[in-house]
């Protein structure tokens, strides 16, 4: 999902990414924390006289060590994701953090504990630093206290920053499943994205009057995340009555593979029809032939060329019963217009955005005749 990214490692098969922006934000941590270093000396109990490496030196190790941290985080929640049978995609990290990057969203019942798992693990991964600290000073450098004090407690406050209910953070998404016990997912949504916008309105507040960026930004990333996650949920609340052969297009007119571009042409300017699925002699699904793929040829051979010879061969389908959100999903993932629905190999029918979008004016029209019946 996130391009412009590099993959740095590969942990229990889950690849760990660099986002571009995150090369950007790490010289600027660094710099803060190189800032602050007497202030988290003081908090550390340690003299900034004795510190062997510099204030820099020391934010650079910090800020590459916190990133650490927060990919730990996100294995942590990927972890839970995937002993739930969510598969995990890949970990991203970037300007404002971690992104596991999920194949399936989550089950509503499973979201508990695979938010809670981020948090927990923070938490329990500073407390143990600190814990293992407070014997061990006399041994440590000044600077290795330093670093492991610091470390330690921006876990915690990773920890109880995410915690906060401010949907789609991990406290928001707890809040929601535990809202969703009581109602159902998509109000239970609506209620955490609100929440959630009060929580970035109020950063966003704090952060303009005590000049904070960083709050101002991460203000921003909640309220677009919170209207995102919502939308998607309407949208997939929307879709859930329907399956394929609700929905698709039964009689599709086809073309043969040995019909030539030219003749393609003429049916589609007198069907008005920008693409056709492409059968064989015994009526078989080999293909899917549009407009795009007549628009690549060079002009000179086109007109003569065979359908079969320029059609896009995996064609991508669904099958009459799949429920409407997946092939949605398959529609989106692949940005294609149109999906074959097959069926023991046959072509019972297509399946396009527009025909999707059927489903939403239906499902808003029966909403409408609820509303005034009741
Ligand atoms: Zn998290």
């Amino acid at each position: 999902m996130f391009k412009s990214s590099i993959t740095i490692a590969t942990v229990s098969g889950i690849p760990i990414r660099l986002h571009f922006s995150f090369l950007l934000i790490l010289p600027f941590f660094a710099l803060v924390i190189s800032n602050n270093i007497a202030t988290i000396a003081g908090m550390a109990g340690v003299a900034t006289g004795d510190l062997v490496v510099s204030p820099f030196g020391l934010g650079l190790i910090l800020a590459v060590l916190l990133f650490v941290s927060v990919a730990l985080h996100e294995l942590a929640h990927s972890f839970v994701a995937r002993a739930q049978g969510i598969g995990i995609r890949d970990i991203t990290l970037m300007l404002l953090g971690g992104v596991a990057q999920m194949e399936d969203e989550i089950e509503e019942r499973g979201e508990l504990w695979m938010a809670l798992a981020g948090p927990l693990f923070s938490l329990l991964f500073g407390g143990v630093l600190l814990y293992l600290l407070r014997p061990a000073t006399a041994v440590l450098g000044a600077d290795v206290q330093l670093v492991v004090y610091y470390l330690g407690f921006m876990n915690v406050f990773l920890a109880f920053f995410n915690l906060l209910p401010a949907f789609p953070s991990d406290g928001g998404r707890v809040l929601r499943s535990l809202i969703a016990r009581r109602t159902n997912y998509l109000q239970a949504t609506r209620i955490a994205t609100s929440i959630g916008k009060i929580f970035a309105f109020g950063f966003a507040v704090f952060g303009l009057l005590t000049g904070t960026i960083f709050l101002i930004l991460i203000a921003f990333f909640i309220y677009i995340g919170a209207s995102q996650e919502y939308q998607f949920n309407v949208v997939r609340d929307a879709f859930s009555d329907f399956v394929v052969s609700d929905l698709m297009t039964r009689d599709v007119s086809t073309v043969h593979r040995d019909l030539t571009v030219g003749e393609l042409l003429d049916r589609m300017f007198a069907e008005r029809h920008s693409g056709y699925p492409v059968v064989n002699d015994e009526g078989q699904l080999v293909g899917c032939v549009t407009m795009y793929d007549v628009q690549a040829l060079p002009e000179a051979a086109s007109r003569e060329n065979r359908v079969h010879e320029i059609m896009a061969h995996p064609v991508i389908s669904v099958r009459p019963n799949d429920d409407l959100f997946s092939a949605f999903k398959k529609l989106s993932e692949a940005d294609i217009g149109r999906l074959m629905v097959v069926e023991d190999g046959e072509l019972r029918g297509i399946l396009t955005r527009s025909d999707i979008m059927k489903a939403y004016r239906l499902r808003a029209l029966r909403d409408e005749r609820a509303r005034v019946d009741m």
